[in-house]
């Protein structure tokens, strides 16, 4: 789904604007591609659509925190389209997404400077701790070695920039590759080196990626106990995942 989701009661938009396709784009269970930009126009056209529904938002709802997705990487957005997002990112705290290779300490300041945030938060997907299944199973492309440059970035830009930047780390679950031991040892991992853990269920939208597998609720509840938030799989989800079509959701 592209567009704008308020959650009123959180004081929260969540925008999903249009990217690119991924640069990386290996990811065995990724289905964004399925909503990627063909051409600059088209992305550009899409994005301004949405960002108007963002500025629809933040003149009628009481908006603290922008949550951003782009199907990839916020760095691979037309510049254009952070520009125009900058309008309505000052002062308020904002959520992006990254692939590691796009995180460093200048790109984190151009993202401050430019956004203007009263507080970042840059959320890496790592999926799983186990380097096997990330990245010989679920070919996810980042080494071990990049969780500790990361941790390391998250300690300058501590120094430099107190509370103001934080870095999150997804998690995957409720899907046939990874076991529920192996997301729990991501949990008990991933928390030594982030701020804290999204766990994301799996959403299988073509028959062409892996199975999901039914979470157990012992492995829901203790998610809940230990990550900031956890991404639950609605029943009406398939009526309007990955159509392309530009949706403005107002949740309580
Ligand atoms: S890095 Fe993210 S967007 Fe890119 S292929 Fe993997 S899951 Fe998909």
């Amino acid at each position: 789904m592209l567009g704008v989701v308020i959650e009123r009661s959180r004081k929260r938009a969540i925008v999903i604007l249009k990217g690119f396709r991924c640069r990386w784009g290996r990811c065995v269970f990724c289905p964004f591609f399925l909503e990627a930009g063909n051409s600059l126009s088209d992305v550009i056209q899409t994005n301004d659509k949405i960002l108007s529904l963002l500025e629809d938002a933040t003149l009628r709802f009481s908006i603290e925190r922008i949550t951003v997705f782009n199907g990839g990487s916020f760095f691979e957005l037309p510049l254009d389209t952070v520009l125009k997002l900058s309008r309505f990112t000052c002062g308020r705290i904002v959520d992006i997404e990254s692939r590691p290779e796009y995180l460093s300490f200048d790109s984190v300041r151009q993202v401050l400077e430019l956004l203007k945030p009263s507080r970042l938060v840059i959320r890496v997907g790592i999926e799983v701790w186990d380097e096997y299944l990330r990245n010989a199973v679920l070919c996810k492309g980042i080494p071990q070695s990049e969780i500790v440059r990361l941790n390391a970035l998250r300690e300058k830009c501590r120094e430099v920039y107190g509370d103001e930047v934080s870095f999150i780390a997804y998690i995957l679950f409720g899907i046939e590759l990874i076991p529920e031991s192996k997301v729990v040892e991501s949990v008990e991992e991933l928390s030594k080196y982030f701020d804290g853990i999204i766990a994301v269920q799996y959403r299988r939208v073509l028959d062409s990626l892996p199975s999901e597998a039914i979470p157990s609720r012992e492995l829901i509840l203790y998610l809940q106990q230990k990550c900031v938030d956890v991404d639950l799989k609605r029943s009406d989800e398939s009526e309007w995942c990955f159509t392309g079509e530009v949706r403005y959701v107002i949740a309580d």
